[in-house]
């Protein structure tokens, strides 16, 4: 049966052809993961998800040449064009120009000119924002949380996430830039409810992006998302989504469809049943873009999922990111982290490195690190089983 939902008071942010908040129909976006100087895929990639009923499209900038990709890009595709920021926020200048939305990463502004109060480098960022007509995404994300707000709000990582967007929403309401957008993500769809309920308790006027970063491979990486997405949406919370999706390039439009398709349920009152997400092996990984260090990232993230799948039984998250731009942090809260470079992959316990393996040998090794932990785990329940890291197929006990 088709449900009223009574929207947040959010006001209207113009991103190039649509609005985001103010009522205007939820916005699905998604992103490119070609890599940004490879024009022609770009161009492809943009089009194709345009087409598939993406309303905003995301490209990733890190340098110079990639901006000037992306002026190319700008001129051969009508998609509302949105920058991914990341360490560099000064190259917004040579980006703004090309696009209709530059987002940027509060946790990522204290790498450059270290010194420089955060305040003046949003005002920067704002500034020229302004004189390009673009309007702003402030993202938060749970893996790249400013240091300061994680060592000011210890615990769970919630109140350090809503706490950063509260504050940057002040600096670029008091330097008079309402054209913004917020976002508060985290590879937990229960975090992602909770932050955004507590961001938008305080600011019901800001639109917001609604997204379970490193969802992972479909189906699991839908089913976390939408499971966000009904507690958020029923709600009256959210603006604009991104279903993120580890997919390899070709079936890339499949997050937008995924988020028209959850879309259309929640309206339709079609809501699934809530799986427990509580226990059982949990892997999440990043949807790639530009950024990817090796394109067999996504190869490796299902094989992670498929070699992986004897411990499904096991309360053991593994994180899957496609490079060091992120990788490091996201992996963090993960028991076990994978973040590729261009020919090793980085395997973690936690945030202690245990070192970086070929793309062939690395899957081994994780099995290692895993029968080691089911070990450990079912030594400390006093459970039979996994011996000294041996491996207990599911379904058949000893
Ligand atoms: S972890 Fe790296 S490759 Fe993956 S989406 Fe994030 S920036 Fe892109």
């Amino acid at each position: 049966m088709p449900i009223q939902i009574q929207r947040n008071p959010t006001r209207g942010v113009r991103v190039g052809s649509i609005l985001i908040g103010g009522g205007a129909p939820i916005a699905v976006q998604s992103m490119c993961a070609t890599k940004t100087q490879d024009v022609e895929a770009t161009v492809a990639q943009a089009e194709d998800l345009r087409l598939a009923g993406a309303a905003v499209v995301r490209v990733a900038v890190d340098s110079q040449k990639d901006a000037e990709a992306l002026a190319e890009i700008r001129k051969r595709t009508s998609a509302n064009l949105v920058v991914d920021l990341q360490e560099n926020y000064r190259i917004i200048t040579k980006v703004a120009p090309h696009v209709d939305k530059v987002r940027y990463n509060p946790g990522h502004l204290y790498h450059l000119e270290k010194t420089k109060p955060v305040a003046d480098k949003v005002k920067f960022i704002a500034e020229t924002a302004g004189e390009n007509g673009c309007a702003l995404r402030m993202g938060v994300n749970c893996g790249s949380v400013d240091p300061d707000y994680k060592a000011k709000f210890p615990g769970d990582g919630i109140d350090a996430m809503v706490r950063c967007a509260l504050d940057h929403c002040e600096i670029l309401d008091r330097l008079g830039f309402t054209r913004y957008v917020v976002s508060l993500k985290d590879s937990d769809p229960r975090k992602v409810i909770e932050g955004n309920r507590r961001f938008a308790a305080r600011r019901p006027d800001v639109p917001l992006h609604l997204g379970v970063t490193e969802a992972g491979l479909p189906p699991d990486g839908i089913i976390k998302t939408r499971v966000a997405f009904e507690q958020l949406i029923s709600s009256g919370i959210g603006d604009t989504i991104r279903v993120s999706l580890t997919l390899p390039n070709p079936r890339k439009a499949e997050e937008v469809r995924a988020g028209h398709a959850i879309l259309e349920d929640i309206y339709g009152g079609r809501f699934r049943s809530v799986p427990d997400l509580g226990s059982g092996l949990n892997i999440i990984s990043c949807p790639s873009c530009s950024r990817v260090e090796n394109e067999a990232f996504v190869e490796l993230a299902e094989k992670v999922r498929e070699i992986t799948a004897y411990a499904r039984e096991h309360d053991i998250t593994i994180a899957v990111m496609g490079c060091r731009v992120n990788g490091p942090g996201e992996t963090d809260d993960a028991d076990l982290g994978l973040w590729c470079g261009a020919s090793s992959v980085n395997l973690k316990c936690k945030d202690r490195l245990i070192g970086a393996f070929p793309y062939a040998a690395v899957l081994g090794r994780l099995e290692e690190e895993l029968n080691r932990l089911i070990a450990a785990a079912n030594a400390a329940s006093g459970a039979g089983g996994a011996e000294g890291g041996e491996k207990v197929p599911a379904g058949r006990k000893n």
